[in-house]
């Protein structure tokens, strides 16, 4: 049997592909791969251009005006069309607020920052404890991190927005989908996340959006790249997942500090101005001279 790397073989991953030709629909003038550069949405790509030998789904890119160097080459190379956010990173900040902790305690202190106060938010700042049916005591799964409650209820958190996705990137999708009637087809994957574990469970979401790699794991992703020699940009030699450049959401893994190494002087110097509040909080260090250009 001819082995690949890390033990899958050739059977399987031809397997694998029959498969996946065998969930994407008929009518594919229908659906847009949305190209974002990364890894795999690359891999579709390449399914769609080499596998399924496909020219009908048109390849649709969002130039968020952050995207690493060579992921936006990769953009220029291949997408039919980029699309250009109707705002831009600073006026979002200066209308919305920064990303900081995650999406989700972001949305959170939005609220708490515009003023709300309900009961449910107030629980999901400080967290709680309830019964369960076993009549044993648990507190919530979800609550905001202690660092991050503490500056917000003393009122010295900057100006926090989980926003700056839904500007750059998930608008300009909207429209275009509005303007063409055709549905995503979207490169994500349960195993990048609890979240998306429970929001991706099979191929199809009710409004329509197609997800077919959304149970392919981490290791025949890399089988398949090897044996069909796929090119994988070399910034995933340093960091496990590309958003934008130096993007606070990364700091968890510590992606966004090795990104800032990883970056032109130029456009640390933008990312560093941007996101300069979100650093602080987080503790990211900014090196001298960062936000002056110097
Ligand atoms: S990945 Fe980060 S920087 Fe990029 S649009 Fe989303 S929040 Fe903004």
């Amino acid at each position: 049997m001819n082995t690949l790397k890390k033990n899958v073989s050739k059977e399987e991953i031809d397997f694998y592909l029959e498969d996946l030709k065998s969930r994407f629909p008929k009518n594919r003038e229908n659906y847009y791969l949305s190209y974002s550069g990364g890894r795999d949405s690359h891999f579709l790509y390449w399914f769609i251009k080499e596998y399924l030998k496909d020219e009908q789904i048109e390849i649709v890119s969002v130039n968020t005006y952050m995207e690493h160097h060579e992921i936006l080459k990769r953009m220029r190379n291949n997408a039919d069309v980029i699309l250009i956010p109707e705002i831009k990173p600073f006026e979002i900040k200066e209308k919305y607020g920064s990303p900081c902790f995650s999406k989700i305690q972001d949305e959170f202190i939005e609220r708490y920052q515009k003023g709300c106060r309900t009961e449910f938010l107030m629980k999901h700042i400080n967290g709680y404890v309830f019964e369960g049916k076993d009549k044993k005591t648990y507190k919530t799964l979800f609550k905001l991190n202690n660092k991050a409650r503490d500056l917000l209820l003393s009122g010295k958190l900057h100006k926090v927005s989980p926003k700056c996705c839904t500007h750059l990137k998930k608008k300009p999708l909207k429209r275009y989908e509005k303007e063409t009637g055709r549905h995503a087809i979207l490169g994500v994957r349960s195993v990048e996340g609890n979240l998306r574990k429970s929001q991706y469970k099979s191929c199809f979401s009710k409004d329509g959006t197609f997800h077919p790699i959304y149970d392919l794991t981490n290791e025949m992703l890399e089988a398949i790249e090897h044996e069909y020699k796929i090119e994988v940009p070399e910034i995933y030699d340093h960091i496990l997942r590309t958003g934008c450049m130096g993007c606070p959401y990364g700091s968890w893994k510590h992606e966004t500090q090795k990104e800032l190494k990883l970056i032109s002087k130029q456009q640390r110097n933008f990312v560093c101005e941007l996101f300069k509040e979100s650093y602080q909080v987080l503790g990211i260090e900014i090196e001298e001279g960062d936000t002056n250009g110097n």
